[in-house]
């Protein structure tokens, strides 16, 4: 086997793992089978340290190194349902990370575009991705900017703590599109998440739900 393939090894261990991961979040209140589905088809294992197989299939965020982490599975599946994605739709995550939850989003049958600020991250990440059977678009840029070239996206998807909503991020969202972002409220570090609908007249709608904890959205790219 060639060292690089080793990654994608999904043998029945990890299976049943990630299948005790579901069943818990399911007890936990999580009820969109489409979502839960996603979940139990990613294997979330190959995102982490082969050393960390139990990790990885325990409802925590995990270090992924350059100081960001792996969001929690119950995180992940609260954004993804929050987002509402169909086949098809055209959808851009901000902050790569690990790349796993823009594989859960590709699992949805989503066309996923995503963007990362830290270099190193980026093409660590894009290197796994490449490895697995989802076709997902990479980019190493600012978040802050979105993608104007593919813009407009039916879903936006921000998975770091922003300072407020981007302006130009609501600018590439279609009429009737979703966002789903957590944003900065009370203690630093911590957000309240925020599902923002566009109405065709161009106006907005906010819904406000849980507390949550992200690393910040910062500006500008990163080398390390
Ligand atoms: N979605 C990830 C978790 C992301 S953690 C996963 O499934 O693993 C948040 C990520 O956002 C970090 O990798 C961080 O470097 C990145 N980030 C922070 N600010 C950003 C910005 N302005 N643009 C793009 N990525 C950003």
């Amino acid at each position: 086997m060639h060292p690089k393939m080793k990654i994608l090894e999904d043998n029945y261990r990890h299976k049943g793992l990630r299948q005790q991961l579901i069943n818990q979040l399911r007890d936990e209140g999580f009820k969109d089978e489409r979502v839960l589905s996603a979940l139990n088809e990613v294997p979330r294992h190959v995102f982490l340290d082969s050393s960390f197989v139990e990790f990885a299939y325990s409802d925590q965020p995990f270090p992924i190194g350059s100081g960001q982490t792996i969001s929690q599975p119950s995180t992940v599946a609260s954004q993804t349902e929050l987002l509402i994605v169909e086949r098809g739709m055209k959808v851009l995550e901000i902050g790569t990370g690990s790349g796993y939850q823009a594989c859960v989003l590709a699992a949805m049958g989503a066309k996923v575009h995503t963007i990362e600020r830290q270099r190193n991250l980026y093409f660590h990440t894009k290197e796994i991705l490449e490895q697995l059977p989802y076709r997902i678009k990479t980019f190493l840029g600012d978040g802050f900017e979105g993608l104007p070239t593919y813009a407009p996206f039916d879903r936006i998807l921000i998975t770091a703590g922003a300072p407020q909503l981007p302006p130009k991020l609501i600018q590439q969202l279609k009429p009737n599109g979703i966002m789903v972002i957590p944003i900065d409220e009370g203690e630093p570090g911590h957000q309240k998440m925020r599902r923002i609908t566009k109405n065709p007249d161009g106006t907005l709608r906010e819904e406000v739900f849980g507390d949550f904890t992200f690393v910040p959205m910062l500006t500008g790219t990163a080398s390390d």
